[in-house]
């Protein structure tokens, strides 16, 4: 009997102890007293004392469900990251290192935060919900880095987002990063984009299309940004200058980009007045590095510090045009004809 007490507490201890501070041998002493004194089944004794703990500390049944954490609270110590890309099944909990891609507003007055977080596997939606009025965990913050343990993973029409609650466990980490060097390449992908207007969802449209939701309606929301490689003459870095970084260096807010491939009926135009205005600059950029890219927080365009680097740098991206664009300099008679 003595055992199967301690079996049903352990039980209880280990369902509850992400939320509840309570020991196994407190729940072994309420079971036993139902049990020895008050002849109550073991059964009902456990589903009483369980109860009682529930109602004691204001826990809802629901929380309970979504929180059955394998390990009690986060042990920042164990801390053993699962890549994004490799959360596949429902109801797992695993340690995510991840930086917040993006944020977006809650549509259901119980979240305390929804957004999307990613690594350099793949990205996957977060979410953050109430209890009792209580936010269990500490907000995320855009652009920044976490290691977050104990999340749970939840399936939704065959698409998987992660949950963070009160047995989740957070870290910001710095992943901040300076990048210098001259903007090499203006990448495909840059200028005018259109992003799927589905909830929930930035996803970049291609022919007007979301990946994930079909034909966009109503054509989609216009976005700006440039997707570049800046080379400090020994690392390439990839890098991405959002809407309002782009604003700035280019000269051109949204609205006069929009206009001028309304004007040009193409906005592969906006693109090239991109190209023209930041290729070869020199660049210093600031801001969280995601997967391959870092994204541009803080810039400044500078003379750079070394003129002789600047020139071989630009001699290179030169050479580079050139063999892109079919050795146009090494056939001057087709080209002159
Ligand atoms: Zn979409």
């Amino acid at each position: 009997m003595t055992t199967d007490v301690a079996n049903a507490a352990s039980g209880i201890a280990d369902e509850l102890g992400a939320h509840i501070d309570v020991e196994q041998p407190e729940i072994e002493q309420d079971l036993e007293e139902l049990v020895d004194d008050y002849k109550v089944p073991l059964e009902e004794a456990e589903r009483a004392v369980r109860n009682d703990l529930l109602d004691e500390h204001g826990i809802s049944q629901r929380e309970l469900n979504q929180d059955e954490a394998p390990t009690g609270d986060g042990h920042p110590e164990e801390f053993d990251p699962t890549p994004v890309e490799a959360i596949d099944t429902d109801g797992e909990w695993h340690d995510v290192a991840v930086d917040v891609v993006d944020l977006w507003e809650p549509s259901h007055p119980d979240m305390a935060q929804v957004g999307l977080l990613g690594d350099e596997t793949d990205v996957i939606k977060f979410v953050i919900w109430e209890n009792n009025g209580q936010v269990p965990v500490e907000l995320l913050e855009e652009g920044e880095s976490y290691e977050i343990s104990n999340v749970v993973t939840e399936e939704y029409n065959g698409r998987y987002s992660v949950e963070l609650n009160a047995s989740s466990h957070v870290v910001q980490t710095d992943n901040t990063v300076v990048v210098e060097g001259v903007l090499a390449a203006v990448r495909p992908g840059s200028g005018l984009i259109k992003r799927c207007p589905a909830e929930d969802c930035t996803r970049v449209l291609q022919n007007n299309r979301c990946a994930e939701h079909g034909d966009a309606e109503e054509g989609g929301d216009f976005d700006l940004r440039i997707k570049a490689v800046i080379d400090d003459g020994a690392v390439a870095q990839n890098v991405v200058f959002d809407r309002e970084a782009t604003e700035a260096a280019v000269g051109m807010a949204l609205e006069e980009a929009k206009g001028l491939a309304m004007d040009e009926l193409d906005t592969s135009v906006v693109a090239d007045v991109i190209e023209a205005e930041v290729l070869c600059q020199y660049y210093a950029v600031e801001g969280p590095r995601l997967g391959e890219n870092v994204l541009v927080d803080e810039f400044s365009e500078r003379s750079g510090p070394d003129e002789g680097l600047l020139q071989t740098l630009r001699e290179r991206v030169e050479t580079d045009d050139a063999e892109s664009t079919v050795d146009a300099d090494s056939q001057p008679s087709e080209a002159a004809a």
